[in-house]
């Protein structure tokens, strides 16, 4: 497979943007090697600037969940463009939008639409804060929400440590506001509610963690954040971003039936374009602006283009089609389980509905701890053969595969050809590094 020419942008690229790009993850730097510059999409495939065509298994790292280019959003897309594309003032499609929401998120009884996922978790803390008047808030190591400066702070130990940067730039008493403890530890969230309780402002989790590789909450653990921050006077904000319309049509609340007081959304709800969202009790969203004192704001907002493609997605997402999606990609897991099981190399597959990661570990992972203790350098190996063999995966063991309606079983076939091939030269690989 030659990619000259999209080494050629990419030299280009470098020299105009940092790294070449937009996003950093994008730069496949943890995966030794360039990336392809994408030329178009089309159902479940991509083709670069070098003809080369992969079946896609990122899907703009979530939202397409109905694909590349489906005709439905294309038209819906068209049709709204010739209208304008940005008024900065209501329209009937953000009430329209709001209320298919509430259809999967009941949780959800009044919304604030924003422009990406940072934005979304990023206001639901304001408002979070500017409700109970507390300032700390409490997240778990792994568990990733946008780049905002309070949420892009990890842990460095298992222990409650008061927040320590993850970037340059963020002051330090930002972090300190941040509380973070290892994800599906009930006792490291106990201990931090005995100490802190009447502090924390909120507990912000991925209901299902998908940024760390898809880690399941464990039973009872959502539950337990839920009873904890009631008792304390705290909020609980799930961020769906990720796991809305994936774990389930309803998401991580859904699954593990749990009524947060805020939820975050974002990619899915957009189809493609620019929309995050927030939402939840009514008592709560009443205080932002203009109805209640927490200013928040966005020019675009609410964006009629990016509502469209929205809608148009929500609009063809019925419960059979959630059952077909999760019904592929347990196909395609259990086939991934038998190759490497054939190939004799041990790995660990999560999934939960549309969302899949496969560990290159021997052990269970469980929290940010245990995933770090897999083997990066055989993910690489297989990352690299299957982008050789014509499927894109994420450059990154710490991420999820999606899987979209588009997706064939010939699709799934041939990523089960390619697989099988690339645990072979992990097996030739775990050989040679004497692993057994
Ligand atoms: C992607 C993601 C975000 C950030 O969304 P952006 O649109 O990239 O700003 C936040 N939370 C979770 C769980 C995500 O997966």
């Amino acid at each position: 497979m030659s990619r000259t020419r999209s080494l050629e942008a990419f030299a280009t690229a470098q020299k105009f943007m940092p790294g070449g790009v937009n996003s950093p993850v994008r730069s496949f730097r943890n995966v030794d090697t360039t990336p392809p510059f994408i030329a178009k999409g089309k159902g479940s495939h991509i083709f670069d600037i070098d003809g080369n065509e992969y079946i896609d298994y990122v899907l703009s790292w979530g939202p397409l969940i109905l694909g590349h280019a489906d005709a439905d959003v294309v038209a819906a897309i068209r049709e709204q463009a010739q209208y304008g594309t940005s008024y900065g003032a209501p329209t009937e499609l953000e009430t329209e939008i709001a209320q298919k929401v509430q259809t999967f998120f009941p949780a959800i009884e009044m919304i604030r639409l924003v422009s990406s996922g940072t934005e979304a978790t990023m206001s639901a803390l304001r408002l979070a804060r500017g409700y109970t008047g507390r300032d700390k808030i409490v997240k778990f190591v792994g568990c990733y929400h946008g780049h905002s400066d309070g949420l892009l702070v990890k842990a460095g130990s298992g222990a409650a440590t008061m927040g320590v940067p993850d970037s340059p730039g963020i002051p330090s008493e930002i972090a300190a506001d941040t509380l973070t403890i290892p994800y599906n530890n009930p006792d490291a969230v106990k201990e931090l509610f005995a100490q802190y309780g009447d502090e924390i402002a909120a507990v912000i989790v991925e209901g299902v963690a998908g940024n760390m590789g898809c880690v399941l909450p464990q039973p009872g653990y959502l539950p337990l954040l839920r009873e904890l921050t009631q008792k304390a006077g705290a909020l609980l904000i799930v961020d769906e971003v990720m796991s809305g319309f994936r774990a389930a049509a309803g998401g991580a609340c859904e699954c593990f039936d749990i009524t947060p007081d805020l939820i975050c959304l974002g990619k899915v709800i957009g189809g493609g374009l620019p929309v995050g969202a927030f939402g939840g009790k009514r008592e709560v969203m009443g205080k932002l602006a203009p109805q209640g004192p927490v200013y928040q704001a966005g020019t675009l907002s609410g964006n009629p283009l990016a509502v469209t493609a929205g809608l148009a997605t929500m609009n063809k997402l019925s419960a059979d089609r959630f059952t077909e999606l999760a019904a592929k990609t347990e196909t395609l897991c259990q086939g991934l389980e038998a190759a490497a099981q054939e190939a004799g190399v041990p790995i660990i597959v999560h999934r939960i509905g549309s969302m899949f990661t496969v560990f290159f570990n021997e052990h269970e992972v469980t929290d940010y701890d245990t995933v770090a203790t897999s083997h990066l350098d055989e993910f690489n190996v297989y990352f690299l053969a299957m982008l050789e063999a014509g499927v894109y995966l994420a450059p990154s063991q710490f991420e999820c595969g999606f899987m979209s309606l588009a997706h064939t079983d010939e699709d799934i076939r041939q990523t089960l050809d390619a697989a099988r091939k690339a645990f072979q030269k992990v097996a030739a690989f775990r050989e040679h590094k004497g692993r057994k």
